[in-house]
């Protein structure tokens, strides 16, 4: 299949990390996923951590989602209107997120994410954007400067295809580093029209915001007029029931998410204070539109798994991560193999180092190389791992103690294999 895939599609993949470049080998075909599981072509299943690189929080095939997606679909696949079904969704965004005042659907993270720069940019009527190293906002030009991710995994500092011009006005800056944004502010007073950082990073491996970090963040935007953006692309719905803002309530201008609010389809959405919204066509002047926005199918897997997402569920998942965590320190300290287990709420990550790791630069300190020795030694006892060292595990409320069992029966050959 991968031969097939490779003659017809750049590298056989539709997304470069899911190609196993950095770790090698050829990249699992999977056919299936029930609970915690996915199944390959070949008739394998594996434990999934990767969980779709974070959407799948209630596991795969979840009945209700299915059940949802099969009532909707069967009322047809997308009509260009307005529909129910993303008013719904847009109520339990805003019902959950107190900061989101207005939010406007979208099919990405990363059209999200473009979104609200552009925004950010229409409604100060300034041009320069802050992003951090190792941070990953999707595959927007102006943000793919220093981002982590693939472009973390395969060592690319930036991407051809993106000018001079449009990178140009990205200030990068090292993670969890204020006196480096307190310099940029500095340099560029009145210039700055938005600060983007992830909520908690989880694309540089997990680096969680040192205490204050984002505080700070928010409150020298607000000295200067800049606005505060929050990609909760990944931690959204995920981390908490309100995300990260659930966890550090520091309050954004504007948010982003995605994966988990799709409930595994095509959905994703940017919000944030009224008054900012505003400026948004049809109401203002911005531009900004989608054939797909607000799918009724996609909106209805999500609005699924989001309702099936209480407290219940959350104590869950951050109790499996934990487990998970303490299993996987433990089998590499018995090996005696230097590491660092990093988290943030329920996403985890592990660095082979045992130097502490506050942004991009520490990350890159690690032995990689060790990682590839435990994916391999990981996916051939079944259990799939994301396929990089630089980034998140996750898990879902489907992984039940049998699921744990395979994951801890793999561990003492696999942290051998990183010794
Ligand atoms: N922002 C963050 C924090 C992400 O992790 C991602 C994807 O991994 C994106 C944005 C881009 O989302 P998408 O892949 O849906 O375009």
């Amino acid at each position: 299949m991968f031969d097939r895939a490779s003659v017809v599609t750049p590298g056989g993949v539709n997304s470069p990390v899911r190609a196993f470049r950095a770790v090698g080998g050829t990249p699992r075909f999977m056919v299936s996923g029930t609970g915690p599981y996915l199944t390959d072509a070949d008739g394998r299943e594996y434990v999934d951590l990767v969980c779709s690189w974070g959407p799948m929080i209630l596991g795969h095939s979840h009945p209700e989602v299915i059940a949802a997606v099969q009532e909707a679909v069967a009322r047809g696949t997308s009509f260009g209107t307005p529909g129910e079904g993303e008013v719904a969704l847009a109520e339990e965004i805003v019902a959950r997120i107190e900061p989101v005042e207005q939010v406007r659907l979208v099919s990405s993270g990363t059209e999200a994410t473009m979104s609200a720069i552009r925004l950010a940019r229409g409604f100060t009527g300034r041009a320069k954007v802050v992003k951090f190293a190792g941070c990953y906002h999707g595959h927007v030009d102006a943000l793919l400067a220093a981002a982590g991710s693939g472009l973390a995994t395969f060592g690319l500092p930036d991407t051809p295809g993106v000018t001079g011009a449009t990178a140009g006005d990205t200030v990068v800056l090292p993670y969890n580093d204020l006196d480096a944004v307190r310099a940029a502010f500095a340099a560029h007073p009145g210039e700055i029209a938005c600060v983007i950082t992830e909520a908690s990073p989880g694309n540089m491996g997990v680096v969680p915001p040192a205490d204050g970090f984002n505080a700070g963040l928010k409150e020298l935007c607000a000295a200067d007029g800049a606005l505060y953006i929050s990609d909760e692309v990944m931690t959204g719905f995920r981390t908490s029931k309100a995300g990260w803002y659930g966890v550090d309530g520091v309050r954004p201008d504007l948010m982003t998410f995605g994966k988990v609010m799709g409930g595994g389809f095509p959905a994703a959405a940017f919000g944030g204070r009224a008054d900012v919204m505003a400026h948004l066509a049809p109401a203002g002047p911005v531009y900004q539109a989608g054939t797909l926005s607000g799918n009724p199918v996609a909106t209805a897997a999500g609005l699924a798994q989001l309702r099936l997402l209480d407290d219940a569920a959350y104590a869950k998942v951050d109790a499996v991560s934990a487990e998970l965590r303490t299993l996987v320190g433990d089998a590499l300290t018995k090996e005696g193999v230097a590491h660092t287990v990093s988290s943030a709420s329920n996403m985890f990550s592990v660095f082979f180092t045992d130097q502490p790791v506050r942004n991009y630069e520490d990350a890159k300190q690690q032995e990689a190389f060790r990682f590839t020795a435990f994916f391999h030694a990981m996916l051939e006892q079944g259990v799939y791992l994301p396929p990089s060292a630089f980034e998140s595990w996750f898990v879902s409320t489907a992984h039940d103690e049998r699921a744990v069992e395979r994951v801890a029966a793999a561990l003492p050959a696999a942290a051998r294999a990183a010794s």
